[in-house]
């Protein structure tokens, strides 16, 4: 274990009902961290007994919201060993979230390892049923003493693992969603690209209306003209449209999700045509009112692949793909799943064996 300190947890807890793991509610026995000055850097990186931390009031976190974080999954393959699905791109967005928000970077390499050995120390806690994984949250707080406006001077890095289920009591199956035309998640020249809990924070609101309104996501237009559809939730959105899928284009307010680059590698190498651009909702609708929107669906980490059934803009509501899974989500699923648990071939190498 290189320069990793390790201090065991001595008092593990029982592990939860692998059927009932819900979303983020568990966390295993140990945490990593790292912490961040100005004379050292980034250093000391430990895995310690999962637990709380203790902070200043005045860390300035929690007066001006100076944090980053990611999310990625480890799975048990099919053969006993364990994977990640495209790591490097979540530390390579994690640094790009670090460069907005005027956080330090950090050394990809360093992590990664210090990573693996944490799923290692509780690879126990990696659940194996369908639909369930490990989710593992990296994420970054300012914790410098200190009410000024200014990037802090001290950081504290942490990854914490929570074994989960399906994020939508759904499953796979379609949802129904809500555009949102009042509230905007970001703007351009704003934080959208960067994962940054501000973002998360601002859309709350808008996602308690949906709820009240009876739908479980909002679908977010761009932040100016409130015209053009950006992402569902908290993942990147696809729209099958007369045989071409069309996925809005990353115009600056939209986070880069993994899972959007991999369906869009995965549905041209299947020969559907994929186009990254802008789209108007006007356009989505009439799309529909023609005949011709045939599958929506959004993409994350969290859902993998999340069907959308229905749409409400306005007065207008919509039903797409008759209200089921469409074909392609299901394809698409099915191959991601399929890849990340060393069930289907890797034609991209997107599976990393860590352990
Ligand atoms: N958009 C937002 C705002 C998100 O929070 C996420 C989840 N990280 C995504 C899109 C999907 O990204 P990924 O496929 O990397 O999980």
């Amino acid at each position: 274990m290189s320069q990793i300190q390790f201090t065991r947890n001595e008092q593990p807890k029982a592990k939860p009902d692998a059927n009932h793991l819900g979303f983020g509610k568990y966390f295993t026995d140990h945490m990593l961290v790292m912490d961040y000055t100005e004379d050292q850097g980034w250093h000391d990186l430990q895995i310690v007994p999962y637990g709380p931390i203790s902070l200043d009031p005045s860390a300035m976190v929690f007066h001006y919201g100076q944090e980053v974080f990611e999310g990625m999954k480890a799975y048990k393959t099919a053969d006993g060993r364990i994977s990640l699905f495209r790591p490097d791109m979540n530390l390579k967005r994690l640094n790009a979230s670090c460069e907005r928000i005027s956080i330090p970077q950090v050394d990809p390499e360093a992590l990664m390892e210090g990573i693996v050995e944490l799923v290692s120390v509780d690879r126990e806690w990696i659940p194996e049923g369908d639909d369930t994984s490990l989710y593992l949250r990296p994420f970054i707080i300012a914790t410098e003493p200190c009410l000024g406006v200014r990037a802090a001077k001290e950081y504290k890095l942490m990854v914490i693992l929570s074994p989960v289920g399906s994020y939508y009591p759904e499953g796979i199956h379609p949802v129904s969603i809500y555009v949102e035309d009042e509230y905007v998640r970001a703007v351009r020249g704003g934080t959208g690209m960067a994962k940054t809990s501000g973002n998360y924070a601002s859309g709350i609101k808008a996602q308690e209306i949906a709820k009240l309104e009876g739908f479980s996501q909002v679908l977010w237009l761009d932040g100016v003209e409130k015209k053009y559809i950006e992402e569902v939730g908290s993942m990147n959105v696809f729209f099958k449209i007369g045989g071409e899928v069309i996925t809005p284009e990353l115009s600056g307010s939209i986070l880069a999700g993994v899972t959007r680059d991999s369906a869009i590698a995965l549905l041209r190498s299947w020969g559907l045509p994929v186009t990254e651009r802008k789209l108007s909702v006007a356009e989505l609708f009439q799309a529909a009112r023609d005949g011709k929107l045939e599958e929506a669906f959004g993409t994350g980490t969290a859902a993998v692949i999340s069907p959308i059934g229905t749409m409400k803009w306005g007065d207008e509501q919509i039903s797409i793909a008759g209200g089921d899974t469409g074909e392609w989500s299901r394809k698409l699923y099915e191959a991601i799943t399929g890849i990340q648990k060393g069930l289907l071939d890797d034609p991209f190498g997107w599976r990393q064996i860590i352990l």
